[in-house]
């Protein structure tokens, strides 16, 4: 019932938003983007629904959910900061199905605003953003709840579930997942192995091919991760065949599983270009980024019809903040396992990007670039055993201290 609903004007909103992320891309890549300033917040009450809106400075993601006992919507803006006028203000509205607005500083740079309302008087509602000047939009309908009529995704589609209605207590750690919140643990991870079949992905000049290092890659990480007790790993191919990407996630989530790992090599038109990086999904300001992501993206059969609906779970992916948690310990973890035996290791940065393989999942996702085939110091090194075992620990490093990060310690067989 959240999923906003779009009319004739998609396309202007697809434009506005290329225009916007251009717009604020002039900085390059690899530095963190500068808080945003909320500056504003404004309500309206109409006799058919209620409207608030948060003006912000510029794009930013947002996550939004519900919370219940008592019952509360909530959305964080992230890479933010509430104007001093703003902090801990509250508003009265006396709605008989809302009743108060608040908002606050969270933690590490996450504005949060909090709707007290009575679920069972609430129709249904929608978050959304409009460009120009960036603005998150929440509508509250009241009525009877309509849960049972919430929309379908398009057919064929992988929809991104919800989270589950019932939550034990507010996030507090900046929307965490209620696994996250209990400090469960990690009891399947699916690896990726990028490409395969009738896709090579990237072709190195000595004619060896992404999708073979990947696979070679993931069998290493699997092995590394059998060591660890209560943990399945699941890959999404074993062998040398075709799956497209949108069912790579699909996979994902019939397995449950809690975390999806694409792995990947890069390749640059610049071959002086090295380095690793790690990507999780998000809306990207940065025109590296999105040279990568049309390469990754090549064989989807995805029309651009269906963008505006893929756009919008990525700024809504409620799984963001995990999923760039996760991105940072990897790609931390990759760079330092690489560094202490190979000299010049770049490190490309933890950062978000429009990956179609990384849409529809429900667990946090990543997509790693472990190396550039483009680049000859590279490409040799993709060649040795050493070279690709210290891949596989990196990454195996950086989700365990993921893991850890949930609270338990994975038990490592010796
Ligand atoms: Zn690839």
């Amino acid at each position: 019932m959240n999923r906003p609903s779009f009319s004739r004007e998609a396309g202007v909103f697809l434009l506005s938003l290329a225009l916007l992320a251009g717009a604020a891309g002039g900085g390059g890549g690899g530095a963190a983007p500068a808080l945003v300033e909320v500056y504003a917040l404004r309500h309206y009450t109409h006799p058919n629904f209620t409207r608030i809106v948060l003006d912000l400075g510029a794009l930013r993601e947002y996550t939004y959910g519900e919370l219940h006992a008592p019952d509360r919507l909530f959305v964080d803006i992230l890479q933010s900061k509430l104007n001093p006028i703003l902090h801990g203000q509250s508003y009265a509205l006396g709605a008989e199905y809302l009743s108060q607005i608040r908002i606050a500083q969270r933690d590490r740079g996450i504005v949060r605003l909090v709707v007290d309302l009575d679920f069972n008087r609430v129709k249904s509602y929608r978050v959304y953003y409009l460009p120009d000047p960036f603005r998150i939009v929440m509508d509250i309908y009241p009525g009877r709840p309509e849960k049972a009529a919430a929309e379908k995704a398009p057919a064929g589609e992988p929809e991104a579930k919800p989270e589950p209605k019932a939550r034990p207590a507010e996030p507090s750690a900046g929307g965490y997942s209620l696994a996250r919140q209990l400090g469960l643990g990690i009891k399947t991870i699916v690896l990726d192995p990028g490409h395969g079949g009738t896709d090579p992905g990237c072709v190195g000049s000595g004619g060896e091919k992404e999708k073979d290092i990947v696979l070679d890659l993931c069998l290493r990480l699997q092995k590394l991760l059998a060591g660890i007790q209560g943990v399945e790993v699941v890959l999404t191919r074993e062998t040398d065949i075709f799956i497209p990407l949108e069912n790579r996630t699909v996979i994902a989530n019939q397995k449950q599983s809690d975390l999806f790992v694409s792995v990947h090599v890069n390749s640059s038109l610049n071959p002086q270009r090295t380095g690793v990086e790690t990507f999780y999904l998000n809306l990207s300001l940065d025109p590296d980024v999105d040279q990568t992501a049309a390469r990754e993206n090549a064989t989807s059969t995805k029309s651009i019809g269906q963008m505006r609906d893929i756009l919008t779970k990525i700024v809504q992916n409620s799984k963001i903040v995990e999923s760039r948690d996760l991105a940072h310990k990897v790609q931390g973890r990759l760079v330092d396992a690489l560094s202490a035996s190979y000299s010049e290791v770049r490190n490309l940065g933890a950062k978000g990007g429009p990956f179609w393989v990384l849409i529809g999942s429900n667990m946090p996702s990543i997509l790693v670039e472990v190396s550039h085939l483009s680049n000859a110091r590279e490409a040799a090194r993709l060649k040795e055993e050493a070279y690709r075992q210290k891949i596989a620990q990196g990454i195996y490093d950086g989700l365990v201290d993921y893991m850890q990060s949930l609270g338990k310690v994975p038990a490592v067989k010796k």
